[in-house]
């Protein structure tokens, strides 16, 4: 690896979660696994990892299966059970990102919060923060290990507990914006946004309960387009490539 990107305190190597939703595995409006789109995701992570940052990257599992899917009342599948069945499918985006990540020549750890032995290292705090020294690019799945949240808020817990310096939101949109980019093309792009901003305006960022825990300690958001080529690298590095998400604004 080369270059050594500082965290803004200066004590160590500059630290990212990296949140991937299942969009990001499959062709735009597709479901499963794309693996060009995976190849794709996997020269970017990679690069972006050349810059000396260490990555943690959480996978979401969409593209495969969301346990709401599965919420009407006369579904023969448990909730529950459907929303294990999601953080399954994100050990699928996850094995899938590992093998292109290592014919890339990259270092790598897959961690499961649920314990799937033959399959994964199991998440456990400390181990994956010394893979992270060790340059290794950790690949954490089955989001939280338990129903009814997402991706999202495993993605706020991991950046938390890892003591990250950003959380990295990948979408395909190029930030936030007043209103849907995809329908309304007068939506507004947003520079920057307090936490405050995003939960009153009720703004498509991540699940209210991933905002509101990165509100309580700080942790800056990053949302971004990962399509645009060497955007991964740009918003590992700190550069603004999206929407920056903060306690207080610092633009007028
Ligand atoms: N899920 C869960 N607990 C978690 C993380 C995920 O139950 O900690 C389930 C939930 O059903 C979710 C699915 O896994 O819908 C897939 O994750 P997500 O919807 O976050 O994927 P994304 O939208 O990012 O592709």
């Amino acid at each position: 690896m080369s270059g050594q990107l500082e965290a803004a305190d200066g004590r160590r190597p500059r630290r990212v979660i990296l949140k991937i939703s299942g969009e990001g595995f499959c062709q735009a409006g597709e479901r499963g696994i794309a693996m060009d789109a995976v190849v794709h995701l996997a020269e970017q992570t990679r690069r972006a990892a050349e810059t000396g940052a260490q990555i943690a990257v959480v996978m979401g599992g969409g593209n495969i299966l969301r346990g709401a899917q599965f919420t009407s009342g006369n579904s023969a599948i448990h909730e529950a059970t459907a929303h294990y069945m999601g953080m399954l499918a994100t050990v699928m985006n996850g094995l899938a990102l590992q093998d292109a990540l290592e014919s890339l020549g990259c270092d790598t750890r897959l961690m499961t919060a649920i314990r799937m032995e033959g399959v994964a290292e199991t998440y456990i705090r400390r181990r994956a923060r010394r893979h992270l020294e060790k340059g290794r690019i950790i690949l954490l799945a089955a989001g939280t290990g338990s129903p009814f949240v997402t991706t999202d808020t495993a993605a706020a817990q991991r950046a938390l507990e890892l003591e990250a310096d950003v959380l990295l939101k990948a979408t395909r949109v190029d930030g936030v914006f007043s209103d849907d980019p995809e329908k309304n093309p007068h939506a507004v792009l947003y520079g920057e946004l307090t936490y405050d901003d995003v939960l009153r305006q009720n703004l498509r960022v991540m699940d209210p309960e991933a905002i509101a825990k990165c509100m309580e300690y700080k942790m800056p958001i990053m949302v971004f387009n990962f399509k645009k080529e060497g955007n991964i690298e740009k918003a590992v590095r700190g550069d603004r490539v999206g929407t920056l998400v903060i306690p207080k604004k610092t633009e007028a």
